[in-house]
């Protein structure tokens, strides 16, 4: 692995990860990585223990949080980095998010158990320790009670979009979570666009266009799960709506067991230089509603 390199995307057991935060930095450290974005889907409740292990051992931290956003046919999520975990609307957004999870939850549960599976809701709260509650710790709960082989397997056949034990939960729509993310003072970008199922580059990248002038920052095109293909693709999509290039893993601890941290399935390089960019546009960003005060003070 070269010198310098980090992971812009890692869940801990604050969301659906297995490694706690100080097991997260600790391990992003063994791996030699020079930073590491904590992104948890829906909460920042880890970044103290995970600043503080950072600043323990020499790696830096970077703030982070991965937002569901309504789409189909497949999944968007966009990612918020550099962000001020305590800005009141985000905070008040994120106890929204956390509402429709724990509305939802409970009616996965009642699914499975009309499936003939025996599960309680109580039992894949218990695995989450009550954090932010996820589709992976019931798929980790039924592969526990030998149900299914393999988290992967559980989503197969009950949890993903469409299948029998699947129900959809209130997200917020693109252009607000773009908007929360940037209230607390950070960039936008969007993750794994593979994930999007959209038919084509083309139909990718009307929709980057679309997101752009939302004031989308940047595009998660180097991702553990991408091809070689489809990371040069989504990076020149990104290039030509003056966005960023992001990358990471995804970790997830033993919930996506083929994935590690900063190598991914082992061919994942995020370059140093893609995490100088961000930092960039989020000074940048800072600046421009100055720049708009001064505008509107001098009219
Ligand atoms: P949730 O936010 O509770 O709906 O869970 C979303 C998480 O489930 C994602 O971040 C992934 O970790 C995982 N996930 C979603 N779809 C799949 C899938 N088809 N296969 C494996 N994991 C998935
Ligand atoms: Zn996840
Ligand atoms: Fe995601
Ligand atoms: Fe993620």
């Amino acid at each position: 692995m070269s010198d310098g390199a980090i992971d812009l995307h890692a869940h801990t057991t604050h969301s659906d990860g297995s490694a706690s935060p100080k097991e997260l930095i600790e391990r992003a450290n063994a791996k030699g990585a020079r930073s590491i974005a904590v992104t948890d889907h829906d909460t920042v409740d880890a970044f103290a223990e995970a600043r503080a292990a950072a600043d323990r051992l020499g790696v830096e931290f970077i703030p982070g949080i991965e937002i569901s956003a309504d789409f189909s046919p497949g999944t968007m999520h966009i990612l918020g980095y550099l962000i001020d975990g305590e800005a009141p609307a985000l905070k008040e957004q994120l106890a929204m998010l956390k509402n429709a999870r724990e509305k939802r939850n409970p009616e996965i549960a009642r699914r499975l158990e009309g499936l003939g599976f025996d599960i309680s809701y109580e039992e894949v709260a218990q695995l989450a320790a009550n954090n932010v509650v996820g589709r992976p710790h019931f798929a980790s709960v039924l592969v526990k009670k030998g149900y299914v082989r393999s988290i992967q397997e559980a989503f197969d056949r009950l949890l993903k979009k469409g299948a029998p034990a699947y129900v959809e939960k209130a997200r917020l729509s693109p252009r607000d979570a773009i908007e929360v993310i940037h209230g607390a003072g950070g960039v936008a970008v969007l993750a794994h666009p593979y994930q999007l199922k959209l038919s084509s580059y083309q139909a990718a990248d009307e929709l980057v266009a679309d997101l752009a002038a939302l004031g989308l920052d940047g595009i998660e095109a180097i991702y553990s799960r991408h091809s070689p293909d489809q990371r040069s693709r989504y990076s020149e999509i990104a290039l030509r709506h003056d966005l960023l290039i992001t990358g990471g893993s995804d970790y997830h601890g033993s919930y996506k067991p083929d994935i590690d941290l900063v190598t991914g399935l082992g061919d994942l390089e995020v370059p140093y230089a893609l995490l100088e960019a961000l930092k960039a546009r989020a000074i940048d960003s800072d600046a421009k509603p100055q720049e708009k005060g001064i505008e509107s003070a001098r009219a």
